[in-house]
């Protein structure tokens, strides 16, 4: 599975600012999750609440997970529009219908909260 991996990748992160911090429990942890990213979110908390259970820095860590809006940006006008992962079959502004992709398939550690 994907996902783990990417909390395996997650966990080592934490491991180096708990380091850096020098602190050892985490508490809370927020990620933002692209609907484009490709991740599976259930996966994904799957995989953090199996590999958390043996680590004690995050064993009692709560994960929040944050859907960003895709942003899609006209290739004619660079008109924006935001959706929650569908792509719109044209511009609102202009009707063009070459639209580009400009967020949404970011995976990003955005808040730890230590102890
Ligand atoms: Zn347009």
């Amino acid at each position: 599975m994907h996902e783990m991996s990417l909390v395996q990748g997650l966990l080592q992160q934490l491991h180096d600012i708990a380091g850096q911090h020098n602190t050892s429990r985490v508490l809370k942890v927020t990620m933002v999750i692209g609907p484009l990213s490709g991740v599976v979110v259930d996966s994904f908390k799957f995989g953090f609440e199996i590999l958390t259970k043996q680590d004690a820095l995050v064993k009692d860590a709560e994960l929040e997970i944050v859907i960003p809006k895709v942003v899609y940006r006209c290739s004619n006008c660079q008109n924006l529009q935001k959706t929650a992962g569908e792509r719109p079959h044209q511009c609102a502004a202009c009707g063009d219908t070459l639209l580009i992709t400009e967020e949404g398939n970011d995976l990003i550690l955005q808040q730890v909260e230590m102890e």
